[in-house]
């Protein structure tokens, strides 16, 4: 296994111009080559600044769905630049991903597959998890009985959906991927993609920047966020408001770990039979891989404490270029050259890009990876599989009362889901930004993090003992006391939740 490292180089020998030499007459062979060099730069200048493609081949879009089915094989087997055969000419691109080579190739797939796919999972898994639930009361699947409960088809379904349609889902969405929509084998055709990367910018919805703290140092991510930002600018029907979505690192990572927790959690409910045994032993167990993930959260908020001051002091001159790392060998001309003159000609003076970068580009960075990144659709999917479990408990009913004790199971199901686990994830996002100060000796730093997951579980069991309280006991008359508690639970905690979301001060 090798992963590849093809950070985009327009420095290539001036001989590899020759296609764009041939339609200019007036380039002849008694020019010196110094001469000659410096006119094929000011051409390929000049085609990116108009941001025309060389060609309409060049235009090209992948299918999410044909990325994310490839594109672990391919990298596996060290060959990512196969998957060109895979992308496809168009006329518009849904959305140009930029991103930085130095992220790791497998926090862009799960970020890939968390904004793709997880909002079409969690519907599909609803569904088949409703649809267990009617076959189970008709009578149609068997009582499970390895569990506490005597149905268990609602959580298997749900996770059985839920994972195949993350996977396999089939987003039509076209993305321009570089590694993919760039020719990399083919030196001239990968010199043609970079030169136009202008004309795709141009023909792109949206910009989605898959984000990490290198981004804002690398010459080309900075060139291709100019690039969109002028391209929304200029006259025709491309010009449109910029649409910019920026993906933290850990998004998917981080969502999809608290997804992968409850399922595996699920798992050891249904296959344990005593329920006290499970809160003993599973929960603490849980609460210790829960650790790296809030572990994660600290450091990713220490990390936009870094770029905001990266970039408040961003210059052109200190981004870095993998062609300068690498010494242009061959005498290859010097990409930052190229991208200077592309630069001053689209905002006026590299000073000017800097101070659009230093402000603008600034808050929206901050703006998208602190508020924007973790909104309350994020969070809800993220407590899904809780939604499964309750209807398998709300299944699992029988004896006096049995309807109304389902519609009250399915009620507090929505309570978790839609008001305290998503508070909850949002008070937990707050307390790791207020601790996340990194302690110098790294056990300790450990121990903190440790500390913010127990006294996570201590909130969450609070709410929940605070919700079976009001469900249960509070008004003890049966059959009416649980369905007026369980209104008045909903009313709470509804309540609880509007006050989390709209009077938490912003992350800042
Ligand atoms: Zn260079």
């Amino acid at each position: 296994m090798s992963s590849e490292k093809l950070e985009e180089c327009l420095g290539v020998p001036t001989e590899r111009l020759e296609f764009r030499a041939q339609e200019e007459t007036s380039v002849s062979d008694v020019d010196p080559p110094a001469e000659h060099a410096e006119e094929a730069i000011e051409s390929l200048v000049d085609l990116i600044v108009s941001m025309e493609a060389t060609s309409p081949d060049v235009v090209r879009g992948i299918r999410i769905h044909k990325l994310l089915r490839h594109a672990p094989w391919y990298w596996w087997q060290g060959q990512l630049r196969e998957m060109h055969q895979f992308s496809e000419r168009v006329l518009q691109i849904d959305e140009f991903w930029s991103h930085s080579w130095r992220l790791a190739a497998w926090t862009k797939y799960l970020n890939a597959l968390f904004l793709n796919n997880a909002w079409p999972a969690c519907v599909v898994s609803l569904v088949c998890s409703g649809i267990a639930f009617a076959l189970f009361l008709m009578g149609c699947l068997p009582e499970w009985t390895l569990g506490p409960f005597r149905c268990s088809w609602c959580s298997f379904s749900g996770m059985a959906a839920y994972f195949l349609t993350l996977f396999l889902c089939r987003r039509r969405v076209r993305a321009f991927v570089d590694i993919a929509c760039i020719n990399q084998k083919e030196p001239v055709k990968k010199l043609e993609g970079l030169i136009s990367l202008g004309a795709i910018l141009k023909k792109s919805k949206r910009l989605l920047v898959l984000y990490d703290s290198t981004f804002t140092t690398r010459l080309w991510c900075l060139f291709e966020l100019g690039g969109y930002l002028y391209s929304r600018g200029t006259p025709g029907p491309a010009s449109a408001e910029p649409e910019i979505r920026i993906c933290p690192p850990l998004l998917g990572p981080m969502l999809l770990g608290v997804q992968a927790l409850l399922v595996l959690s699920l798992l050891l409910l249904h296959m344990g039979k005593a329920l006290l045994q499970y809160q003993l032993v599973v929960l603490p167990c849980l609460a210790l891989i829960a650790t790296p993930l809030a572990h994660g959260m600290r450091a990713y908020w220490r990390g936009i404490d870094a770029m905001q001051q990266q970039v408040a002091r961003f210059s052109f001159a200190k981004a870095s270029c993998d062609c300068c790392t690498r010494g242009h060998p061959g005498g290859r001309s010097c990409d930052r050259v190229i991208l200077a003159k592309s630069i001053t000609a689209w905002f006026g003076s590299i000073e000017a890009f800097e101070a659009n970068v230093q402000t603008e580009v600034r808050m929206a960075l901050v703006r998208q990876l602190t508020n924007e990144a973790f909104t309350y659709d994020r969070l809800v999917q993220a407590a899904v599989p809780l939604l499964w479990m309750q209807l398998d408990v709300s299944a699992s009913h029988s004896g006096d009362w049995t309807v109304w004790t389902r519609w009250v199971e399915l009620s507090r199901a929505a309570t978790h889901v839609f008001a305290i686990c998503p508070s909850w994830l949002k008070l937990l996002c707050f307390v790791t930004l207020k601790l996340r100060a990194q302690n110098c000796r790294v056990p300790m730093d450990i121990v903190m993090s440790l500390v913010i997951v127990v006294l996570g579980s201590a909130i969450y069991l609070g709410c929940s003992t605070l919700e079976e309280y009001l469900v249960w006991f509070l008004i003890p008359t049966q059959p009416y006391g649980p369905v007026f508690g369980s209104v008045i639970s909903v009313s709470t905690f509804s309540v609880i939740a509007l006050v989390a979301w709209r009077c938490l001060p912003e992350f800042r």
